[in-house]
């Protein structure tokens, strides 16, 4: 049986003088880990190319990277706020409605945890240090696998059960994080300064998480939770292959 496919989302970035795509290497790594392909995606243009990408795969990984536009969720840009990535946003958000509608699985992590919560229409933090009072630096610069803080996870959530837990540790590498929450997103974790670090959606049955830490960093650490998470949404992923009937290409054979 083919192993199913799982679209994650790149960034642009101007490198060595050249626009070019860019996604860091774990979470190809760790999408592979749980038995899935990834197929990573630079912003396209046309939003309506999100549909079909969609319509295709079963499972959407949303990346992290820079701030989400503030425009998308009706604020002005902070000054601490980065420069945005219209395109990035557009593709996204795109991508997020399309998942939606298909009821495809959704693992948002860092800026996309932010950007799912944005596209269901919540609002954002813009920059912790200078709208949050908190001894925890969630920007940490040290390696990018150490858990630098705790956070409580609600019990009776999504997240608790894959986790079997309710008190983890997390690596954190973000300045900004959730203000008010989607309508149909449920806060499920926060850092012990409040922070909110994790939700998922509550819209009938679609099988969406975000979370504000990095899992695909966490993976190869003594501490099952972050293969845990991975295992979950791949086996949410494998679920809606074999519930999706895809009718086969025109021109293409199909054994009988
Ligand atoms: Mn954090």
């Amino acid at each position: 049986m083919s192993r199913p496919l799982v679209v994650v989302t790149a960034t642009t970035e101007i490198i060595r003088g050249a626009l070019r795509a860019r996604l860091n290497a774990a979470y190809v790594e760790a999408l592979e880990g749980a038995g899935l392909v990834p197929l990573a995606t630079a912003p396209l243009v046309d939003p309506a190319a999100a549909v079909e990408l969609v319509q295709r795969v079963d499972g959407l990984v949303l990346s992290g990277g820079e701030d989400v536009d503030p425009r998308h969720y009706g604020s002005a840009r902070h000054p601490a706020a980065q420069e945005p990535h219209p395109a990035r946003d557009s593709w996204e958000l795109a991508l997020v409605a399309a998942a939606r509608a298909q009821q495809l699985p959704v693992l948002a992590i860092c800026r996309g945890f932010q950007v799912l919560n944005v596209a269901l229409g919540g609002t954002l933090v813009q920059d912790i240090p200078s709208e949050h009072e908190t001894s925890i630096n969630h920007a940490a610069s040290g390696r990018r696998n150490e858990r630098v803080h705790g956070v409580d996870v609600q019990p009776g959530s999504r997240l608790a059960a894959l986790l079997g837990a309710t008190s983890i540790a997390v690596n954190s590498s973000h300045h900004q994080s959730i203000a008010n929450a989607a309508p149909t997103l449920r806060v499920t974790a926060r850092a012990t300064d409040g922070i909110i670090e994790s939700g998922e959606s509550v819209d009938g049955g679609w099988w969406a998480v975000g979370v504000q830490w990095h899992p695909e960093e966490l993976v190869g650490s003594a501490e099952s939770w972050d293969r845990d998470l991975f295992a979950a949404f791949a086996t949410q992923v494998r679920s809606h292959a074999n519930r999706v009937c895809r009718v086969p290409r025109p021109g293409r054979r199909v054994a009988s």
